[in-house]
């Protein structure tokens, strides 16, 4: 390569790292896998270390993280925080070696943690207890999130022993279960995904109401002492030791190798069956020097320190056989395509399905049945197929296509223009929709019927003794008893079950209706608006619009499901049994509820608000005791604009509504806690 070239190349690979770094650091929302970030990053390097004259020092080579959000508070580091320099394998650990000899002229020992895979905070401690947590930021300069990190339960609050002065360095993180959980709730309520749970823990430590960050079970681990005074550590072993009898969370596991070898074995020993086995994500090992005393000797690059080094795991994938494709339809009638696999070991467990999302996807990486591919867990979760080989093709696989009856009750199968789904048209007529709708209706956030799970509903439908939702609440006993699996007592606690879930708020109610595009939020603004069931019926699709949260799609569904007279037949069914069809009285549920900073406050969103989605700016607005609304007019109190706001913004200039951004409405609701 020329140097015009290389040049070109590595201006082209900078706007590119620096757009993937903003995605990942400012927005939490990579759209890249970190391997594909890791291979241009490594190409940067390559290209930067072989055309020294290219080099400069703003380069993503030698910056740390990414820029801090401006809604937060700044928080200069007393000390930089910095990233760490990775190894990809043995050649790179023994390179890191090699280098800390040379330094420093001895054999020091390594200590070997795990690499928790979420974001790094400082937490201060003056007289013992916590005064201040900062994000990493660039490395300079953090954001506040000190109440936030006051959310995580075992972030000690005041410290076992006193000391005057102590900062200390964690990771934030995650653990497995909850990301599942907070993916789930949110692809239900169709809110964008966060891509891993490290992206999970960032978004969700950095929310401007920390009541936000509560309700996400963050958890922590404490691995450096930054600064101390009033103590003394000389070792990353000992400093391990002190963190853990202060009271701080400290990884149980740690392994000190006398020498790289010692490390090259422990690294070996990391099978992707132990890494799945644990509770939360590690995308790594930590090596560090033990001896403190090394550390200013060793001292550090723009970026990280030459003390340490992160080892990264390979990327977990296998290489299996497509043996068929199975459609699943879901209560909406949404067809999934899941592609069957020959079983294989991927990262600790065996796998036998990969998710295929939608046609595009399969037409995009043109899998067909019998091809032989790639595949990998995205976040170490949920499989799916990187990339077919074709050169293992045999002229005997077949393309995949959608059929053109629903497979479980024949009806037309559509693809509505604009979206990647194709649907089953056979609604309330297809024994698969009717199932998954009557689990949805059962489900947790829904009606929360006890122990009425996907099995039993199948064999009530089977029996002939429920045919909808409603029917749930005409069973009885005599004939329950009467099926396998249920007994006197597992009859009566099925069905008082059922009872109970009459009581459930107008708003689990209209979720669990299961409409189509009506998650839990929607269906909380609905019940708050309109307060019955008949009301919502008969609501226009401008009024519904009006509404935050309400955009035309919605409006439509609702429309469509009140149209439907099998719909309405099932609400005339759950009215009879006497479920309930109202909203409780205002106020009944928390009579004594503070009013809020923003009680009385109608505000208005508009344009993308940097670092919050719209539902997080509604949560935060209504949690404050505030309104928002649809439309700007004279009433409203402010407007609250985003990047490229829409007309909402000339309107409030017209009318001569206060416009305020993000960091505002923030200074709106704190000034006003004071
Ligand atoms: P890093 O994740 O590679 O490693 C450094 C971090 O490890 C430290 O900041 C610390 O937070 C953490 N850590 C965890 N356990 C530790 C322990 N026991 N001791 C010390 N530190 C520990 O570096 P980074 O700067 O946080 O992030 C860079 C990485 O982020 C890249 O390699 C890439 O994988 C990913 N990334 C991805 C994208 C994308 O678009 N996908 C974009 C930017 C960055």
């Amino acid at each position: 390569m020329d140097l015009p070239t290389a040049r070109q190349r590595v201006d082209e690979l900078r706007r590119q790292i620096e757009e993937h770094n903003y995605r990942y650091y400012v927005l939490d929302q990579p759209v890249i896998s970190d391997r594909e970030y890791d291979a241009l990053m490594q190409e940067l390097l390559a290209l930067e270390e072989a055309y020294p004259e290219l080099v400069t020092p703003d380069s993503p080579t030698r910056r740390v993280g990414g820029a801090p959000r401006e809604e937060f508070n700044p928080v200069q580091h007393p000390q930089v925080l910095l990233s760490l320099n990775d190894a990809f394998n043995e050649g790179d650990l023994l390179d890191f070696d090699r280098r800390v000899r040379e330094i420093t002229g001895g054999q020091p020992a390594y200590l070997i943690e795990p690499k928790i895979d979420g974001l790094a905070v400082a937490l201060t401690y003056s007289d013992g207890v916590f005064s201040l947590g900062a994000t990493r930021g660039d490395g300079q300069v953090g954001e506040e999130v000190t109440a936030n990190l006051k959310t995580i339960p075992v972030l000690p609050l005041r410290l076992r022993q006193s000391i005057p002065h102590l900062v200390v360095r964690g990771e934030v993180y995650m653990p497995k279960t909850a990301f599942a959980r907070l993916n789930a709730s949110r692809e239900e309520a169709g809110e964008p995904l966060f891509a891993n749970p490290r992206n999970a823990a960032a978004g969700s430590l950095r929310q401007l109401d920390p009541r936000v960050t509560a309700g996400r079970s963050l958890s922590l681990f404490v691995y450096q002492v930054i600064s101390v005074t009033g103590a003394a550590v000389t070792t990353q072993a000992g400093a391990l030791d002190f963190l853990a009898e202060l009271g701080f969370p400290v990884n149980p596991y740690r392994i000190l190798a006398p020498d790289i070898q010692a490390v090259l074995a422990e690294v070996q020993d990391w099978t992707p069956a132990r890494r799945a086995a644990l509770p939360y994500e590690i995308d790594g090992l930590v090596i560090k020097v033990n001896d403190l005393a090394l550390y200013p000797v060793l001292g550090a690059t723009a970026k990280a320190p030459r003390w340490a080094m992160a080892y990264k795991f390979p990327a977990e994938q296998a290489t299996t056989r497509v043996e068929g494709v199975i459609l699943r339809v879901g209560r909406t009638g949404v067809l999934t395509p899941t592609a069957m696999l020959t079983p294989v070991r991927l990262a600790g467990t065996t796998v036998s399905r990969a998710t295929l999302h939608n046609e595009d996807y399969i037409r995009e990486k043109d899998i067909r049945i019998g091809d032989t591919v790639v595949i990998q867990k995205a976040g170490d979760i949920i499989p799916e197929v990187v990339e077919v080989l074709p050169e293992r093709r045999t002229g005997t696989e077949e393309a995949f296509t959608m059929p053109a009856a629903c497979p479980a009750c024949g009806a037309a199968v559509v693809r509505p223009p604009g979206e990647a789904a194709h649907r089953c048209t056979g609604g309330l007529a297809c024994p698969a929709q009717v199932l998954e709708g009557i689990i949805h209706f059962a489900s947790r956030g829904a009606m929360d019927i006890q122990g009425l799970g996907p099995a039993i509903v199948a064999q009530l439908l089977e029996a002939g003794l429920i045919h909808d939702a409603a029917d749930l609440y005409y069973l009885k006993k005599e004939d329950l008893v009467k099926l396998e699996r249920f007994a006197e007592q597992s009859a009566s606690n099925l069905l008082a079950a059922i009872a109970a879930s009459k009581e459930q708020p107008l708003e689990r109610l209209l979720f669990a209706l299961g409409i189509s595009h009506v998650g839990e939020r929607a269906a909380r603004v609905l019940a708050g608006h309109f307060r019955t069931l008949d009301r919502l019926a008969g609501a226009a699709v401008e009024e519904l619009t009006a509404l935050p949260d309400i955009g035309p799609r919605i409006a439509e569904s609702i429309r469509e499901f009140f149209a439907e007279p099998r719909n309405l037949a099932v609400l005339e069914k759950l009215k009879k049994a006497g479920v309930r069809m109202e909203a409780e009285a205002p106020g009944a549920e928390a009579p004594d509820k503070p009013a809020g900073p923003l009680a009385g406050k109608t505000l208005v969103l508009t344009g993308t608000l940097p670092g919050m989605t719209r539902q997080e700016a509604e949560e935060v607005i209504t949690r404050a005791g505030g309104k928002v609304s649809g439309s700007v007019s004279k009433k409203t109190d402010y407007v609250v604009a985003g990047e490229k706001p829409g007309s909402k913004y000339d309107r409030a200039r017209e009318l001569g509504v206060p416009v305020i951004d993000v960091s505002g409405l923030r200074k709106l609701i704190e000034n006003k806690l004071d």
